[in-house]
């Protein structure tokens, strides 16, 4: 593998224009193929680039031409020691939480492809809509601001709420902070309107001020932001022949919102022959209804094959779309204290509740299989939670001191 990989770096070096110390550096010292590739990516953030599909997604129609480097890219992967998992049963987690801080999560790969159309058109301000503690739309207000862009937001919520100014819990601050335009709208108007005329309402007014507005749909799920995860396929399938340890990799589990990521994945996993099966855990509407937009965003690329041969959908909404039960919220804090990483409780906290109870009732159907879950991100919700999730969370008391105890300087004076 070693031997593969320093081959593959020299080709890589010397087709790629680089500085003649990196070159250097990168020759003298051995990297994996992904490490080589994170290297050579350096000065890469914020560039737009010609964009080259993997060579099995060259029959989808259309091709980006372009597309945005915005995201940290390969977010890593590890082994997930998650509790009582069935015999042989081995979890594996892709850590897209990490592709970022304020542009974090699984949107920002779909931004990439969107920006570019946005600066291509001629846009000089993006509209995009969702949920009050939106994960997209918060990714969006900070990826149009990079791209000197503007940025106009729709956020749905209470017809209690909509009439007050909206506060600054979690992904409210950062779209605030970064300047984005917010329009609020209760649930009734965005269940009677729909999102695609909010939109259109939003931009009509927009352009009648002289403004080039570029509508960005709910979660960056069209066709064109399906190819973030095409993409992302392509890492998963690299990363898997370099780090990924023996054995087939049987499934890729995930959380569905909007529909793009898991239409990416099933695409990219079925074209490239990576051979794992989708599994989707939707958390807002039901399977049937996913089956038929992620049928929508395939026929969008001409690639001729159902959404039911390709993805497994399976209901984990629960209560709702970013409603917890108390035992959700509490899976959340155990999965944190016992792994270190933290699911957000809207999405991928409920896709690994929906399988851990699936493991536990068929324990026999989830033995030998080597599952891959992407943790799309979403930690800022959480901040949403933190009230109810008080009552579970202890650890703390006031530090005993006894009067006796002598002083000895540290570093730093505090006072
Ligand atoms: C949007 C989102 C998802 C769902 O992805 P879709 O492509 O919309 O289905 C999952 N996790 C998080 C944290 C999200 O913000």
């Amino acid at each position: 593998m070693r031997a593969f990989a320093l081959g593959f770096l020299r080709r890589g070096v010397l087709t790629i224009n680089q500085g003649l110390s990196q070159q250097k550096q990168l020759l003298s010292t051995e990297y994996t193929p992904m490490e080589a590739n994170t290297l050579l990516r350096k000065g890469e953030f914020l560039s737009k680039k010609p964009y080259e599909p993997p060579t099995w997604a060259t029959s989808l129609n259309p091709i980006p031409s372009h597309k945005y480097s915005l995201a940290h890219l390969p977010t890593p992967i590890h082994k997930w020691n998650l509790p009582n998992l069935p015999k042989n049963t081995e979890v594996w987690i892709k850590r897209d939480d990490l592709s970022g801080m304020q542009l974090s999560g699984n949107k920002v790969r779909k931004l990439e492809f969107l920006m570019a159309e946005a600066k291509a058109q001629g846009a000089d301000c993006v509209i995009t809509i969702g949920g009050i503690q939106s994960n997209h739309c918060r990714a969006t207000a900070v990826a149009a601001k990079y791209l000197n862009l503007d940025c106009y937001l729709i956020l749905r919520t209470s017809k209690v709420l909509v009439d007050k100014d909206p506060g600054l819990t979690g992904n409210l601050l950062i779209e605030r902070l970064v300047g984005a335009h917010v329009d609020l709208i209760s649930k009734e108007e965005y269940a009677k309107i729909g999102s695609v005329t909010l939109g259109n309402l939003l931009k009509d007014r927009l352009i009648s001020e002289g403004r080039k507005p570029y509508i960005i749909p709910v979660g960056g799920s069209n066709s064109l932001g399906t190819w973030g995860y095409i993409e992302a396929t392509r890492e998963i399938q690299q990363q898997v022949e370099s780090e990924f340890g023996q054995g087939q990799l049987t499934d890729i589990a995930v959380a569905c919102g909007s529909g793009g990521t898991i239409a990416g994945l099933a695409l990219g996993s079925w074209l490239s022959n990576l051979g794992a099966k989708v599994l989707a855990f939707s958390v807002c509407d039901d399977p049937e209804y996913f089956y038929n937009y992620v049928q929508g965003l395939i026929d969008g690329l001409n690639a001729g094959i159902s959404s039911r041969n390709i993805v497994d959908i399976r209901n984990a909404k629960g209560l709702g779309y970013a409603m917890n039960t108390a035992d959700e919220l509490e899976f959340v804090k155990e999965i944190a204290k016992k792994t270190g990483v933290v699911l957000d409780p809207v999405y991928s906290g409920k896709a690994v509740y929906g399988m851990l109870k699936d493991m536990a009732a068929n324990p026999k159907d989830w033995e030998g299989r080597k599952i891959l879950f992407i943790h799309t991100g979403g930690l800022l919700g959480l901040f949403d939670k933190a009230e109810q999730i008080a009552p579970t969370i202890g650890n703390w008391r006031r530090m005993e001191l006894d009067e006796s105890v002598p002083r000895s300087d540290g570093t730093g004076k505090m006072f």
